[in-house]
C-alpha cells in the first residue's frame, strides 16, 4: 500500500529555506550567437558587469551578441555597446515576464518569469534562467503534459517533476547551472501559459515530493507510454533503480500510442545483426528467429540474452518509439509490433492521465506506478 506520510526532511530543509530557485540553462547545446529580451510585462533591470544600462519595458527591448568567449556586445535603446563579461536581466518584481527569442539562430519567441544571466562561452551565449522552483514547475507542467488534462493528473506531474528537479539540481552543475530546459532533464519550453489548473494543482501539492526507502529524493522517472508495462531500468541504462520495479499497466493500453508499427528491408535488418553482433545466420534455428520473435513481456534482450543484441540497442538503430516489439516477416518486409512509447521507465503519463478522467486522485496514481516510494510533505518548509 502506498503510505502518505507526514514527514520532517530535516535533511534538505537547510537548502529549501535559504532558496526555492533554479538556475536553468535554456537550450544549452544551442549555439546561440544573438539573443533577444522584449515584450516585458513590468519592468527589468538591465545590468552589464558592474554598470547599469537602462531599464527594459514592454516598449523596448535587449540584444546580446557573442563576439568571443568572455566579450560580448550589447544593443539597447538603439545604441550599440561593446565588450561585456556578463550580463543580468533582473524582474523588479514577481511574476512578471518577458520575452526571450534569437535571431542567430533564428528562435521564435518565448516567455519566462524570473531573472537571466548571458555569459559568453568559447563559441556561443550560455543564457541562464533563474527562476522560483514551482513557476518553473507550472512551465515544465505544461510542457510536458500539455492542456486539457484533470488536476490530478497536474498534480501527479508536479510532484514528480518536483522530486526530480531536487534530486537532480547538480546535474548541469559544472556548466554553471542546476538544470537545462531540455527533454534530458525536463522539457521547460516557457512559462506557463494556458489554464491556471495547473497552477492550482502546483500550489496544492507544494513541497511534496517522493522519497525511497533511504528517505532520498527518490528516481522519479517518467515516459509517455509504457504499452502496458512499466519498463526494469536495467534494461534501459543497465543498472537496477532500487524501487523502480516493473508494474503491469492495465489503463494506457488502448491509448492513441499505446501500439506503433514499424516495416524495415529485411537486408537492413539481417545486415544491423551481423555486422554489429556476428549474429549467427548460418545457423538456421537463429536465421529463423530473427525473423520471427514474438514478445508479450519486456525483455533487455532480443529473443535471447544469448545473442547479446540489447532490445534498446536495436530501438535506437531503427529509431523506434520503444524497445518493447515483436518481429514478424509480412509481404517480403520486416514488421516490427511495437508497445508504448519512450523508455518505459517509472510514471507512464498517458496511463496516469486515463486513471485521473477515471476519477483516481494523484496519491492513488503516483502508488500505482510508483508502489515502494513515500509521499513526503515537508511542514517546516510551507510556512
Ligand atoms: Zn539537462
Ligand atoms: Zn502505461
Amino acid at each position: 500500500m502506498f503510505r502518505f506520510l507526514l514527514l520532517f526532511f530535516c535533511l534538505y530543509a537547510s537548502w529549501f529555506c535559504s532558496a526555492q530557485n533554479l538556475r536553468i540553462g535554456i537550450a544549452p547545446t544551442k549555439k546561440y550567437l544573438r539573443v533577444k529580451f522584449s515584450n516585458a510585462s513590468a519592468p527589468y533591470l538591465v545590468l552589464a558587469d558592474t554598470a547599469f544600462i537602462g531599464t527594459l519595458n514592454s516598449t523596448n527591448s535587449l540584444e546580446v551578441i557573442w563576439i568571443e568567449k568572455g566579450k560580448m556586445d550589447l544593443v539597447f535603446g538603439g545604441v550599440r555597446r561593446n565588450g561585456f563579461k556578463n550580463v543580468k536581466v533582473l524582474a523588479t518584481n514577481s511574476g512578471q515576464f518577458l520575452e526571450l527569442s534569437a535571431s542567430i539562430p533564428q528562435v521564435k519567441p518565448r516567455a519566462f518569469e524570473g531573472d537571466f544571466e548571458i555569459t559568453p562561452l568559447l563559441d556561443r551565449l550560455l543564457v541562464v534562467n533563474d527562476v522560483d522552483l514551482e513557476t518553473y514547475l507550472e512551465g515544465v507542467i505544461e510542457s510536458e503534459g500539455g492542456e486539457g488534462q484533470k488536476k490530478e493528473y497536474y498534480k501527479v506531474q508536479a510532484v514528480i517533476s518536483r522530486t526530480f528537479a531536487l534530486k537532480s539540481k547538480t546535474k548541469h552543475e559544472q556548466e554553471g547551472f542546476n538544470l537545462c530546459n531540455q527533454v534530458h532533464c525536463q522539457a521547460y519550453l516557457h512559462k506557463r501559459n494556458g489554464s491556471s489548473i495547473i497552477d492550482s494543482a502546483v500550489l496544492e501539492t507544494k513541497h511534496q515530493v517522493l522519497t525511497g526507502m533511504d528517505g532520498a529524493f527518490a528516481p522519479t522517472f517518467f515516459s509517455a507510454n509504457c504499452g502496458g508495462e512499466t519498463c526494469d531500468p536495467s534494461f534501459i541504462w543497465n543498472e537496477r533503480i532500487t524501487g523502480l520495479d516493473p508494474v503491469l499497466d492495465t489503463f494506457c493500453v488502448k491509448t492513441k500510442q499505446a501500439r506503433w508499427i514499424k516495416k524495415i528491408d529485411p537486408t537492413d535488418w539481417k545486415t544491423f545483426f551481423v555486422e554489429k553482433y556476428t549474429f549467427p545466420v548460418e545457423d538456421s534455428i537463429s536465421y529463423q528467429l530473427l525473423f520471427d520473435a514474438p514478445l508479450n513481456h519486456r525483455k533487455a534482450f532480443f529473443i535471447h540474452p544469448g545473442y547479446g543484441v540489447p532490445m534498446r540497442d536495436i530501438r535506437e538503430k531503427f529509431d523506434l518509439k520503444s524497445s518493447f516489439f515483436s518481429v514478424s516477416m509480412e509481404e517480403n518486409l520486416v514488421v516490427l509490433k511495437g508497445r508504448g512509447y519512450g523508455h518505459g521507465v517509472g510514471l507512464c503519463q498517458e496511463g496516469a492521465m486515463v486513471m485521473a478522467k477515471k476519477g483516481f486522485d494523484y496519491t492513488q496514481i503516483l502508488g500505482y506506478y510508483f508502489p515502494l516510494f513515500n509521499l513526503v510533505i515537508q511542514p517546516e518548509l510551507s510556512r
